[in-house]
């Protein structure tokens, strides 16, 4: 045998040696499973607590659960109408479900003119609604009679019969508008408090 083929048998045993110690410490390190990283999927979660004001709960609850009634008056109700259909999508903050049953809505939307003839109406529809509710007047003629104000028909602004919450001026007021209105609204919900009712 020469030099050479000597030198590398001597190698490769070292390196035969090497890899074997290598894998004799990790027999002795790897003796027990690996912990399953997922496990904490079927331990038993222990309830917390969370703290807040009541108000504050219920104000958030409220404002993204308004219920508007399935009603309109005039023109201003086709914008309406426009505001909860798909281009503008009011289900993305909770209102999609427009109630035909006044005593499941807490939003009352006067979209349009309110004759004296309707009046007595509305005033019923306001009164079967569930509380607390709320009114939106959408347009002039919802807010002051608008173009008929001077009119012997018309009520002058649905303020002279119910409390209004939230104003939303314009002849129509486009969608974008009511929204506007409609967040207004949601500020004010966000602001009441049970210790005033
Ligand atoms: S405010 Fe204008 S658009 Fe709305 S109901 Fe009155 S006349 Fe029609």
């Amino acid at each position: 045998m020469d030099i050479e083929t000597l030198d590398l048998s001597r190698e490769l045993a070292t390196f035969d040696q090497r890899e074997g110690e290598r894998i004799e410490r990790m027999r002795a390190s790897c003796v027990e499973a690996v912990p399953d990283p997922d496990r904490w999927l079927t331990e038993e979660v222990h309830p917390g607590i969370i703290t807040a004001r009541l108000d504050k709960v219920l104000n958030w609850a409220r404002k993204w659960s308004v219920w508007p009634a399935n009603f309109g008056l005039a023109c201003c109700a086709f914008e309406m109408i426009a505001a909860a259909a798909l281009r503008f999508d009011i289900s993305r903050f909770g209102m999609e479900l427009f109630r035909a049953s006044p005593r499941q809505a807490d939003l009352l939307i006067i979209s349009g003119t309110v004759t004296w003839k309707m009046a007595p109406a509305v005033e019923m529809i306001y009164h079967q609604m569930a509380s607390p509710k709320w009114i939106v007047a959408m347009g002039s003629c919802a807010i002051s009679g608008g173009p008929f104000a001077d009119s012997y028909s018309v009520v002058p602004g649905i303020n002279r019969l119910l409390p209004v919450d939230v104003y939303v001026p314009g002849c129509p007021p486009r969608p974008e508008s009511l929204y506007y209105g409609l967040f207004k609204l949601h500020e004010k919900i966000s602001r009441d408090s049970m210790a005033r009712s």
